[in-house]
Protein backbone atom coordinates (compact mmCIF):
# COMPACT_ATOMS: atom_id res chain seq x y z
CA UNK A 1 0.00 0.00 0.00
CA UNK A 2 1.73 3.06 -0.98
CA UNK A 3 -0.54 5.48 1.74
CA UNK A 4 -1.02 5.66 5.09
CA UNK A 5 -4.41 5.30 5.91
CA UNK A 6 -4.29 5.94 9.73
CA UNK A 7 -6.90 8.30 9.67
CA UNK A 8 -9.29 5.74 8.54
CA UNK A 9 -9.51 3.74 12.48
CA UNK A 10 -9.73 7.59 13.44
CA UNK A 11 -12.55 8.43 11.59
CA UNK A 12 -14.15 5.21 11.86
CA UNK A 13 -14.16 5.52 16.12
CA UNK A 14 -15.26 8.77 15.75
CA UNK A 15 -18.32 7.61 13.60
CA UNK A 16 -19.40 5.37 15.90
CA UNK A 17 -19.01 7.04 19.12
CA UNK A 18 -21.43 9.83 17.38
CA UNK A 19 -23.72 6.77 16.56
CA UNK A 20 -23.75 5.71 19.53
CA UNK A 21 -24.41 9.10 21.13
CA UNK A 22 -27.24 10.16 19.09
CA UNK A 23 -28.67 6.54 19.99
CA UNK A 24 -28.65 7.38 23.59
CA UNK A 25 -30.12 10.96 23.00
CA UNK A 26 -33.18 8.67 21.15
CA UNK A 27 -33.49 6.40 23.89
CA UNK A 28 -32.27 3.59 21.23
CA UNK A 29 -29.59 0.62 21.88
CA UNK A 30 -26.92 1.35 19.77
CA UNK A 31 -26.50 -2.34 18.22
CA UNK A 32 -29.58 -1.75 16.68
CA UNK A 33 -28.02 0.50 14.07
CA UNK A 34 -25.79 -0.19 11.83
CA UNK A 35 -23.44 2.09 9.80
CA UNK A 36 -23.23 0.46 6.28
CA UNK A 37 -19.73 2.45 5.72
CA UNK A 38 -20.06 3.97 1.79
CA UNK A 39 -17.04 3.65 -0.32
CA UNK A 40 -18.21 5.36 -3.48
CA UNK A 41 -14.68 6.87 -5.65
CA UNK A 42 -12.36 5.71 -3.25
CA UNK A 43 -10.03 3.33 -4.34
CA UNK A 44 -9.19 -0.39 -3.54
CA UNK A 45 -6.61 0.36 -1.03
CA UNK A 46 -8.53 2.20 1.06
CA UNK A 47 -11.52 -0.22 1.13
CA UNK A 48 -8.80 -3.14 1.77
CA UNK A 49 -7.34 -0.80 4.81
CA UNK A 50 -11.39 -0.24 5.94
CA UNK A 51 -11.72 -3.92 6.12
CA UNK A 52 -8.52 -4.15 8.56
CA UNK A 53 -10.88 -2.26 10.66
CA UNK A 54 -13.38 -5.09 10.68
CA UNK A 55 -15.84 -3.55 8.08
CA UNK A 56 -16.92 -6.16 5.54
CA UNK A 57 -19.92 -4.30 3.83
CA UNK A 58 -19.38 -1.53 1.49
CA UNK A 59 -21.86 1.08 -0.12
CA UNK A 60 -20.96 1.61 -3.55
CA UNK A 61 -23.68 3.73 -6.12
CA UNK A 62 -22.09 2.72 -9.28
CA UNK A 63 -21.94 -0.85 -10.58
CA UNK A 64 -19.05 -0.23 -12.50
CA UNK A 65 -17.20 0.95 -9.70
CA UNK A 66 -17.83 -2.48 -8.21
CA UNK A 67 -16.82 -3.76 -11.37
CA UNK A 68 -13.43 -2.69 -10.81
CA UNK A 69 -12.97 -2.94 -7.25
CA UNK A 70 -14.29 -6.62 -6.67
CA UNK A 71 -11.58 -8.46 -8.53
CA UNK A 72 -8.38 -6.98 -6.71
CA UNK A 73 -10.35 -7.35 -3.40
CA UNK A 74 -11.85 -10.89 -4.01
CA UNK A 75 -9.58 -11.87 -1.25
CA UNK A 76 -11.07 -9.81 1.53
CA UNK A 77 -14.87 -11.65 1.66
CA UNK A 78 -16.50 -7.86 0.58
CA UNK A 79 -20.36 -8.10 0.19
CA UNK A 80 -21.19 -5.03 -2.07
CA UNK A 81 -24.44 -3.17 -1.75
CA UNK A 82 -25.70 -0.63 -4.35
CA UNK A 83 -27.02 2.23 -2.99
CA UNK A 84 -27.26 4.36 -6.36
CA UNK A 85 -29.85 4.72 -9.15
CA UNK A 86 -29.54 1.45 -10.83
CA UNK A 87 -30.18 1.06 -14.58
CA UNK A 88 -31.66 -2.20 -15.92
CA UNK A 89 -28.65 -3.31 -18.38
CA UNK A 90 -26.45 -3.25 -15.27
CA UNK A 91 -28.58 -6.17 -13.73
CA UNK A 92 -26.51 -9.29 -14.94
CA UNK A 93 -23.57 -7.64 -13.09
CA UNK A 94 -25.21 -6.85 -9.92
CA UNK A 95 -26.73 -10.43 -9.83
CA UNK A 96 -22.95 -11.90 -10.13
CA UNK A 97 -21.25 -9.14 -7.77
CA UNK A 98 -23.62 -7.60 -5.18
CA UNK A 99 -24.62 -9.37 -2.09
CA UNK A 100 -27.66 -6.30 -1.89
CA UNK A 101 -29.70 -3.66 -3.59
CA UNK A 102 -30.86 -0.46 -1.22
CA UNK A 103 -32.21 1.53 -4.81
CA UNK A 104 -34.94 -0.80 -5.71
CA UNK A 105 -37.40 2.14 -6.63
CA UNK A 106 -39.22 0.16 -9.88
CA UNK A 107 -40.89 -3.15 -11.16
CA UNK A 108 -38.63 -2.84 -14.55
CA UNK A 109 -35.62 -3.36 -12.67
CA UNK A 110 -37.09 -5.98 -10.51
CA UNK A 111 -38.14 -8.34 -13.24
CA UNK A 112 -34.28 -7.36 -14.89
CA UNK A 113 -32.57 -8.31 -11.47
CA UNK A 114 -34.74 -11.81 -10.99
CA UNK A 115 -34.49 -13.39 -14.62
CA UNK A 116 -30.61 -12.62 -13.79
CA UNK A 117 -30.59 -14.07 -10.47
CA UNK A 118 -32.31 -16.91 -11.50
CA UNK A 119 -29.38 -17.40 -14.10
CA UNK A 120 -26.86 -16.76 -11.52
CA UNK A 121 -28.83 -19.35 -9.19
CA UNK A 122 -28.85 -16.76 -6.20
CA UNK A 123 -30.83 -14.80 -4.55
CA UNK A 124 -29.83 -11.09 -2.48
CA UNK A 125 -31.81 -9.20 0.02
CA UNK A 126 -33.29 -5.72 -1.11
CA UNK A 127 -34.50 -2.48 0.40
CA UNK A 128 -37.38 -0.28 -1.82
CA UNK A 129 -35.94 2.98 -2.29
CA UNK A 130 -38.72 5.65 -1.72
CA UNK A 131 -38.98 9.16 -2.51
CA UNK A 132 -39.73 11.25 0.58
CA UNK A 133 -38.49 14.48 -0.24
CA UNK A 134 -40.59 16.65 -3.21
CA UNK A 135 -37.08 17.34 -4.75
CA UNK A 136 -37.45 16.37 -8.68
CA UNK A 137 -34.17 15.18 -8.95
CA UNK A 138 -34.46 12.67 -6.16
CA UNK A 139 -34.91 8.67 -7.15
CA UNK A 140 -37.35 6.82 -5.58
CA UNK A 141 -40.79 5.00 -5.60
CA UNK A 142 -43.56 7.27 -5.01
CA UNK A 143 -45.28 6.45 -1.71
CA UNK A 144 -48.64 5.89 -3.28
CA UNK A 145 -47.32 3.35 -5.39
CA UNK A 146 -45.59 1.24 -2.11
CA UNK A 147 -48.56 -1.26 -1.42
CA UNK A 148 -48.59 -2.29 -5.03
CA UNK A 149 -44.95 -2.80 -5.24
CA UNK A 150 -44.63 -5.09 -2.37
CA UNK A 151 -47.25 -7.07 -3.38
CA UNK A 152 -45.61 -7.63 -6.96
CA UNK A 153 -42.70 -8.34 -5.12
CA UNK A 154 -43.69 -11.30 -3.70
CA UNK A 155 -43.83 -13.72 -6.86
CA UNK A 156 -40.05 -12.99 -7.08
CA UNK A 157 -38.80 -15.68 -4.94
CA UNK A 158 -34.70 -14.37 -5.65
CA UNK A 159 -35.42 -10.70 -4.13
CA UNK A 160 -35.93 -11.07 -0.50
CA UNK A 161 -37.50 -7.74 0.56
CA UNK A 162 -36.45 -6.77 4.16
CA UNK A 163 -37.44 -2.74 4.14
CA UNK A 164 -37.02 0.10 3.04
CA UNK A 165 -34.87 2.89 1.93
CA UNK A 166 -34.89 6.80 1.58
CA UNK A 167 -32.60 10.05 1.06
CA UNK A 168 -33.84 12.54 2.66
CA UNK A 169 -34.25 16.56 1.44
CA UNK A 170 -31.10 18.88 1.55
CA UNK A 171 -32.30 21.48 3.76
CA UNK A 172 -30.08 23.83 6.91
CA UNK A 173 -33.05 22.69 8.81
CA UNK A 174 -34.14 20.11 10.85
CA UNK A 175 -37.40 19.11 10.15
CA UNK A 176 -37.79 18.96 6.93
CA UNK A 177 -35.09 16.47 6.64
CA UNK A 178 -36.40 15.17 9.69
CA UNK A 179 -40.30 14.57 8.11
CA UNK A 180 -38.58 12.56 5.30
CA UNK A 181 -37.19 10.23 7.71
CA UNK A 182 -40.33 10.24 9.73
CA UNK A 183 -42.46 9.18 6.35
CA UNK A 184 -40.60 6.73 5.99
CA UNK A 185 -41.01 4.74 9.44
CA UNK A 186 -44.46 5.86 8.86
CA UNK A 187 -45.32 3.70 5.80
CA UNK A 188 -43.01 0.53 6.74
CA UNK A 189 -45.15 0.74 10.16
CA UNK A 190 -48.65 1.33 7.76
CA UNK A 191 -47.19 -1.58 5.73
CA UNK A 192 -46.56 -3.26 8.40
CA UNK A 193 -50.93 -3.69 9.13
CA UNK A 194 -50.92 -5.32 5.30
CA UNK A 195 -48.58 -7.91 6.53
CA UNK A 196 -45.57 -7.15 4.96
CA UNK A 197 -42.62 -7.53 7.52
CA UNK A 198 -39.83 -4.64 6.79
CA UNK A 199 -37.44 -4.74 10.23
CA UNK A 200 -34.56 -2.50 8.08
CA UNK A 201 -34.54 1.56 7.58
CA UNK A 202 -31.58 2.87 5.73
CA UNK A 203 -31.45 6.24 6.44
CA UNK A 204 -28.86 8.73 6.94
CA UNK A 205 -26.16 10.02 5.61
CA UNK A 206 -22.82 11.79 7.62
CA UNK A 207 -24.74 15.54 7.27
CA UNK A 208 -28.50 14.01 8.82
CA UNK A 209 -27.59 10.70 10.52
CA UNK A 210 -28.84 11.70 13.95
CA UNK A 211 -31.69 12.48 12.59
CA UNK A 212 -32.19 9.58 11.11
CA UNK A 213 -31.60 7.73 14.15
CA UNK A 214 -33.98 9.93 16.19
CA UNK A 215 -37.03 8.63 13.64
CA UNK A 216 -36.43 5.10 13.65
CA UNK A 217 -33.14 3.78 11.56
CA UNK A 218 -31.54 0.72 11.78
CA UNK A 219 -29.01 1.60 9.32
CA UNK A 220 -26.66 4.59 8.32
CA UNK A 221 -24.78 5.28 5.01
CA UNK A 222 -21.64 6.89 5.89
CA UNK A 223 -19.36 7.55 3.58
CA UNK A 224 -17.52 11.30 3.70
CA UNK A 225 -17.39 10.88 8.05
CA UNK A 226 -14.91 8.02 6.83
CA UNK A 227 -13.58 8.18 4.27
CA UNK A 228 -12.78 11.88 3.94
CA UNK A 229 -14.42 14.32 1.20
CA UNK A 230 -14.70 13.12 -2.25
CA UNK A 231 -12.90 14.71 -5.28
C1 LIG B 1 -22.92 8.98 -1.31
C2 LIG B 1 -24.13 8.40 -0.68
C3 LIG B 1 -24.24 8.30 0.72
C4 LIG B 1 -23.18 8.78 1.68
O1 LIG B 1 -23.10 10.18 1.70
P1 LIG B 1 -22.10 10.94 2.70
O2 LIG B 1 -22.70 12.29 2.81
O3 LIG B 1 -20.77 10.95 2.06
O4 LIG B 1 -22.10 10.21 4.00
C5 LIG B 1 -25.40 7.73 1.23
N1 LIG B 1 -26.38 7.27 0.43
C6 LIG B 1 -26.31 7.35 -0.91
C7 LIG B 1 -27.44 6.83 -1.73
C8 LIG B 1 -25.19 7.92 -1.51
O5 LIG B 1 -25.12 7.99 -2.85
Amino acid sequence: MNHDYGYLAANWAAVRQRVDAACREAGRDPAEVDVLPVSKTFGADAIRAATALGLHRFGENKVQEIREKAGPLADCGIAWVVIGHLQTNKAKDVARLASEVQSLDRWELAEALDRRLQAEGRAIDVLVQVKTSPEQSKQGLDPAQLPDFLARLRGLDTLRVRGLMTMAVVADESAPVRACFRLLRELRDRMAGEGHQLPRLSMGMSGDFPLAVAEGATELRIGTAIFGRRA
